[in-house]
Order: C-alpha cells, then sequence, then structure tokens
C-alpha cells in the first residue's frame, strides 16, 4: 500500500497516493486557495506603477501566506520609518525561489497552466518598478 499523502491544501491524508490531486476535492481546494491569494498578488502587482510610500506605522507589518511556497511573507517593504505599499510581496513574487516554487507547485497540483503566470512577477517588471530601488 501506498503511503498516505498529507495533503496541505484539503488539510487531510489520503491514501490514493499521487492520483489524489487529481479529485475533484483536491482541485476545488486549491482553485480557492489561489483566489483567496489572487487579490494580494494583484495589489502587489498594481504597486509596480503606482509604488505608494507611506510612514511607517505597525500596521504596516502584515504577512500573507504564499501558498506556492508554504511560507509566511511580508505584504509591506519597510525602510527606516517608511514604508513601500506592498513592496514586500512583490519582492517576493519576483525572487527566483518563489518562481522555482511556484512551477513545482503548479506541476504537484496541476493546477490551471493559464493561472501561473499571474501568480509571477518578472525581475525585469519588478527593477523597473519600484521607486527605492534607484
Ligand atoms: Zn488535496
Ligand atoms: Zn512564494
Amino acid at each position: 500500500m501506498a503511503p498516505a499523502l498529507r495533503c496541505p491544501l484539503c488539510r487531510q491524508s489520503f491514501f490514493s497516493g499521487r492520483g489524489h490531486v487529481y479529485s475533484r476535492k483536491h482541485q476545488r481546494q486549491l482553485r480557492t486557495a489561489l483566489e483567496r491569494l489572487l487579490p494580494q498578488v494583484e495589489a502587489a502587482r498594481k504597486a509596480i506603477r503606482t509604488a505608494q510610500v507611506e510612514r511607517y506605522s505597525p500596521e504596516h507589518d502584515q504577512c500573507c501566506w504564499c501558498l506556492c511556497c508554504g511560507c509566511e511573507v511580508q505584504k509591506h517593504l519597510s525602510h527606516g520609518n517608511m514604508t513601500v505599499l506592498h513592496g514586500g510581496l512583490l519582492e517576493h513574487l519576483a525572487s527566483p525561489d518563489h518562481r522555482k516554487a511556484t512551477n513545482k507547485f503548479w506541476w504537484e497540483n496541476k493546477a490551471d497552466v493559464l493561472l501561473k503566470e499571474k501568480f509571477l512577477v518578472s525581475q525585469h517588471d519588478y527593477t523597473r518598478g519600484l521607486p527605492i530601488r534607484k
């Protein structure tokens, strides 16, 4: 018998092994999870152009959960007493590690290929956009 597979998306163990990711249940969980992350990613992407810098406040210490990497990511980027809104997530999305993890995540979860680009920011777009990077 195949060992049980613990699925972090469904938060359950399954004995169907790799077949599980094809199941309706898993695909539905996957879609919900991606839909939860997407607005944050889109806000970050928008911030490339309309970078908003605010005076730092403890409210800016927020994290969001990157599904692809399975880790917490600082949402905003603080430098001294300034905060670039969404800068932290944006930096994360543009990182090679995130790209690698996203490719793996998409492959492992059989996610919709057409959606993948939405969760990635190219280094090119990123370096062009941020105001605090000269
Ligand atoms: Zn699952
Ligand atoms: Zn990530």
